[in-house]
């Protein structure tokens, strides 16, 4: 699975033994060249330099390219796309994928920054499954990319009450304090966000796909800012 093992290469997750595990398949499957069996043959104890070389010349040889994207994270999800598309990506391995690619960012690109938070358990409530929310993630991250999201997108919220969009508030001094009086210190501390706007306590995660799209629009018609 070439396409794999560069896509692991490039985020610099690929191991010595992926390398000639690829090329191991390759014989198997009837390819040979000069430099696929000696990759083959060689085995993780070897200098990574010497397996790096052997694989960029078995590439040259079998006419294989690299993977041609740029040097930005966000660049590479094409491929993150293409290989779940394909089925050589489960949709656990694609949200983890896609959040290496968030923390390759430095975890300053918001886009990839809202599967990050889903990697880290933030699910939306209405969630159905993994599989679906990819889906349409996938048709949201295109219409994002050139938008100019903030940089903690990913943590917003809408709020059901006055439908504003914002990161979300902790509640009031005296709200908590009077949850501390009546339940307790461990209610008090873990108290559910509010809306910064109107303190509603409906709100709804970015996470999820109306909210994104709702968002969006906004932007693009410069109605309300966050
Ligand atoms: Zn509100």
């Amino acid at each position: 699975m070439i396409d794999k093992l560069l896509l692991d290469r490039w985020i610099g997750d690929a191991q010595a033994e992926d390398y000639i595990a690829w090329a191991v398949d390759l014989l198997v499957a009837g390819r040979d060249t000069p430099s696929l069996r000696i990759l083959a043959g060689l085995n993780a104890t070897h200098e990574r330099s010497d397996i790096e070389e052997y694989f960029l010349r078995t590439c040259r040889e079998l006419g294989l390219e690299l993977l041609g994207c740029g040097d930005k994270p966000r660049d590479a999800v094409p491929l993150v796309k293409r290989l779940y598309r394909s089925g050589a990506l489960p949709p656990e391995q694609t949200l983890h994928y896609m959040s290496r690619l968030y923390e390759l960012s430095e975890y300053s690109d918001p886009l990839l920054g809202l599967w990050f938070a889903l990697d880290d358990g933030f699910f939306p409530d209405e969630m159905e499954s993994l599989e679906e929310w990819i889906d349409r993630e996938w048709e949201l991250f295109d219409r994002a990319v050139g938008l100019d999201l903030p940089d903690e997108f990913h943590r917003f919220v809408r709020c059901e009450r006055c439908r504003h969009i914002g990161p979300p508030a902790r509640p009031s001094f005296f709200a908590s304090l009077r949850v501390l009086l009546t339940q307790g210190y461990i209610a008090a501390d873990t108290q559910p966000s509010v809306c910064a706007k109107c303190r509603g306590s409906r709100l709804v995660r970015m996470a999820c796909a109306e909210v994104q799209e709702d968002y969006f629009s906004r932007l693009r018609g410069g109605g309300e800012s966050p």
